[in-house]
């Protein structure tokens, strides 16, 4: 899938602190694996920064599996559980769930 596809697609979810829709202009696209995609989103109306894993395939609505804002980030980083590179963090958190993704939605 193309990258201004999933910009577009990500710009029908609402931002999870003050619901205003993601602009296209302020998602970027950090990797993907598969249907699998890794994106930072910045919301343009409370200034939220987001770290967000979704599984997106073509004609359905984004799964977002995680959402971190900046502030959770910066917790996490102080735990010394994250570190500066997010992408390899992100692979290594969904490594401890065994790529099982489905799994991923049952915890919710
Ligand atoms: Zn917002």
């Amino acid at each position: 899938m193309e990258e201004g596809l999933i910009k577009r697609v990500m710009a029908s979810m609402e931002c999870g602190v003050c619901g205003q829709c993601y602009e296209p202009d302020n998602i970027s696209v950090l990797g993907y694996q598969e249907d699998l995609w890794f994106l930072k989103v910045f919301c343009s109306a409370c200034h939220t920064q987001y770290l967000v894993a979704a599984v997106i395939r073509e004609g359905r609505m984004p799964e977002v599996i995680t959402d971190l804002t900046e502030v959770e980030l910066d917790k996490f980083r102080n735990e010394g559980k994250l570190t500066a590179d997010e992408v390899l963090d992100m692979h290594n958190f969904l490594k401890d769930f065994g790529g099982d993704i489905s799994r991923l939605f049952s915890r919710k």
